[in-house]
């Protein structure tokens, strides 16, 4: 491995794009390698997502498979990394979005784009053939999911949070580190937390966390293990305080990574409905993905509103609300926070 001489992938504009990172002997050229022939899922291209796709590409990561369920809106220009105003005025999907932003940075990797909801029916699917799955996302319910899946699969993940000025972050490794379930047995109940959509957040905190994270699954691909910082990292840099709790073994107790009970996996169905936590939002979702032909529902809206289409979606207001409608038939209703009112506003507009 790492002969310039032989080895096609590395030498010449390899060895010039990544020389710095190669000086860096912790990785070197065969960490380049690996890096190069690696698979990583990033699970949410928010923040946090958009920043490690950012790094993963600049570093080399031979394949990013991004799945987002959500369109760039203004709001997001403020921290979200890959987008720019123009994705925000045309509401590209965040996943379609960052593959044409991370295309333009690094045309030598693959990006997998995925417009979808992560759930129990798609998740092991997702995360199939990944090294590392790397969480981007803003609710526990798809993280007790992710950690259901990847230990069930032995895929290694790394935990991320950011709100505010404060984030946190783990790193879990199936049947070595403890779990998710095994630091926070329960899931928080929807509500009591603060997201960036009630408290804010502010860049930073997604630079600190994020890096963290990458720096992680950086270490996992080239395999120095003994470098993973093995604990909970929390951060709070407006307060300038940052804690590192030490993680011991893995709960034996643990449903999750002790008993392998996957509650979260194997619950019977997903809502068809959510309440976007602090958006003033409701997301519907056919419960077994289906596909929705766009252009027939633009024509068969055109008398009734003003609609506004791309390839991936379209979107128009009616009675006081705003719904966006993706080809995978989600829609996410604006303006309500109301899960009868939206269910019924999708039924009567796209369908049931
Ligand atoms: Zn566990």
């Amino acid at each position: 491995m790492g002969d310039t001489q032989t080895d096609p992938q590395i030498g010449g504009e390899i060895d010039e794009r990544y020389s710095r990172q190669i000086l860096f002997r912790e990785i070197g050229r065969e960490g380049q390698q690996k890096l190069l022939a690696s698979r990583v899922l990033i699970v949410g291209c928010g923040a946090l997502g958009a920043s490690h796709a950012e790094m993963l590409a600049r570093a080399g990561v031979g394949h990013l498979r991004i799945v987002d369920r959500d369109f760039v809106e203004f709001t997001n220009l403020q921290r979200q990394t890959l987008f720019k105003e123009a994705d925000a005025a045309e509401r590209l999907p965040k996943a379609v979005a960052a593959m044409q932003r991370l295309a333009e940075i690094n045309s030598g990797i693959d990006v997998e784009p995925i417009v979808a909801d992560v759930n129990n029916s798609n998740v092991e699917q997702l995360i199939a053939g990944c090294d590392v799955v790397i969480d981007g996302t803003d609710n526990f319910q798809v993280r007790y999911l992710l950690n259901d899946a990847c230990v069930k699969h032995n895929i290694r993940w790394i935990y991320g949070a950011a709100v505010s000025s404060y984030g946190t972050t783990m790193t879990i490794v199936p049947g070595e580190t403890p779990c998710l379930r095994c630091i926070f047995d329960e899931m928080p109940d929807a509500g009591s937390s603060p997201t960036c959509d009630t408290a804010g957040v502010i860049m930073p905190i997604i630079a600190t966390v994020s890096a963290t994270q990458v720096t992680e699954a950086l270490k996992l691909l080239v395999g120095d293990v003994d470098s993973l910082h093995c604990s909970l990292m929390q951060f709070d840099i407006w307060a300038n305080d940052r804690q590192r709790i030490k993680l011991g073994e893995p709960n034996p107790d643990c449903k999750c990574c002790g008993q392998h009970v996957f509650e979260f996996l194997d619950a019977d169905s997903q809502e068809f409905a959510a309440v976007l936590c602090g958006r003033n939002a409701v997301q519907i979702a056919p419960a077994n993905g289906s596909s929705l032909d766009l252009a027939q529902l633009a024509s068969n809206l055109s008398s009734l509103a003003d609609v506004k289409q791309n390839e991936y979606l379209l979107r128009f207001s009616i009675d006081g609300r705003e719904l966006t409608v993706f080809a995978d038939g989600r829609a996410i209703v604006k303006g309500t926070d109301d899960i009868a009112a939206a269910r019924s506003l999708y039924a009567r507009y796209v369908g049931t």
